[in-house]
């Protein structure tokens, strides 16, 4: 088969990376058709079977197993980094996508485009620094100045921009997506995979869904960005000429309300819902389900799930931050402005992840 382009999806089993790999491979994808080699720290996992995907272990914060792994990809014509090492360690981040650029682009003479998924953690600063810094005033824009803070997505920003100036004729793009929804249980940051785990915990013990966050994560505007959308986003930034060389938002490009996709969560799970209670403090998931493993693996073994761990499939430290945050909304107008169209139904989104991962197995 002969293909026109040829992707490198960095972080293939991550929530972005596992929508890229769906969708590149389509027949009717702009660019294509395409061959897609992916990138992951382990073993190809099996909810990963039915990709069309050349999959390579690499660990890329080993700059050794970079240069052996990726160099001999002499075809790769896309670079698209979905990736992080799960700390926001500016150096090691930094060095992870270092070493992907040394072990690609002087090596593959038709590469063309490099997209680098960051996020709107750009305009807010890093979680550790969370509300002790002033963040740009929301909608955020994307041409708003550089926090004056340490943040790993402007260390990424910066090797970007000097490493694909080594190449002539390599074009790159930002991508900044608000709080994905998708599928991945080995996503470091999965706000649906932890509400569905949290769910079906309560479901088990029989007990209410209640809502542990703040009054303000329950009742303000919020927006998301639906992983299969960030995929379409970045391949239209790889191919289409109006998108080089820019920095962009990704979101549905609708507002929803966290108290509306509770109820959603609580009727798929078929439990009924404690909203938010006046006066109410928030309480840590972490905190809540700190010793609830066991259980998890009872509700893995009765209902014939795929074998998981709690501490995967759920990052209840993630989900305490989305059920404290409020007024991260971003502005989608320079996509438009550029060309890209794309939206997503935010409550059919949240739904149509919480089937997949059931489909797949991964939950009851
Ligand atoms: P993820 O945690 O879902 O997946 C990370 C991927 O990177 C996995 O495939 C993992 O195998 C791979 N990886 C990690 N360390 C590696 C290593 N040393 N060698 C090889 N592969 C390695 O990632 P994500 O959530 O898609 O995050 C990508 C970027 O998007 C990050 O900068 C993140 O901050 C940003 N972002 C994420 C969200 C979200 O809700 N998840 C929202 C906005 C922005």
């Amino acid at each position: 088969k002969s293909y026109k382009s040829v992707a490198l999806v960095v972080g293939v089993t991550g929530i972005a990376g596992n929508s890229l790999a769906q969708v590149l491979p389509l027949s009717g994808t702009p660019g294509g058709p395409w061959k897609v080699y992916g990138v992951a720290r382990r073993p190809r996992p099996a909810w990963t079977a039915n990709h069309p995907l050349r999959y390579i272990q690499c660990d890329i914060s080993n700059e050794e197993d970079a240069i052996t792994k990726l160099s001999p990809l002499a075809d790769v014509t896309h670079i698209f980094y979905v990736s992080w090492m799960g700390s926001e360690d500016c150096d090691v981040n930094g060095t992870m996508f270092h070493n992907v650029l040394k072990s690609v682009i002087p090596y593959a003479p038709n590469l063309r485009h490099i997209c680098l998924q960051t996020g709107i953690k750009h305009y807010f600063g890093l979680f550790e620094s969370y509300g002790k810094i002033q963040k740009h005033e929301s909608p955020f824009l994307e041409d708003v100045p550089r926090l004056n803070t340490k943040n790993f997505y402007y260390n990424l920003e910066d090797i970007l921009f000097r490493e694909a100036k080594k190449k002539e004729n390599l074009t790159w793009s930002v991508h900044r997506p608000s709080l994905v929804f998708g599928f991945s249980p080995y996503s470091l940051m999965n706000v649906i995979g932890a509400l569905c785990v949290y769910a079906a915990i309560c479901k088990h013990e029989k007990k209410p869904l209640t809502y542990p966050g703040t009054k303000g994560s329950w009742d303000c505007y919020a927006d998301a960005a639906d992983a299969e959308l960030i995929a379409e986003h970045q391949i239209w930034a790889a191919v289409d000429p109006g998108a080089k060389k820019e920095a962009f938002n990704c979101t549905n490009g609708d507002v929803f309300k966290w108290k509306q996709m509770w109820e959603l969560l609580a009727q798929e799970f078929g439990v009924e819902l404690v909203g938010y209670k006046e006066g109410q403090e928030q309480r840590s998931l972490e905190e809540m389900m700190k010793d609830k493993g066991p259980v998890w693996d009872a509700i893995v073994r009765e209902n014939g799930l795929l074998s998981t761990k709690l501490e995967e499939v759920a990052p209840w430290w993630f989900a305490d931050i989305v059920f404290c945050s409020e007024d991260l909304l971003s502005s989608m107008n320079k996509n438009k402005r550029h060309g890209f169209l794309g939206f997503r139904d935010s409550k059919k989104s949240f739904v149509s992840w919480i089937e997949k991962m059931r489909v797949n197995k991964i939950i009851p």
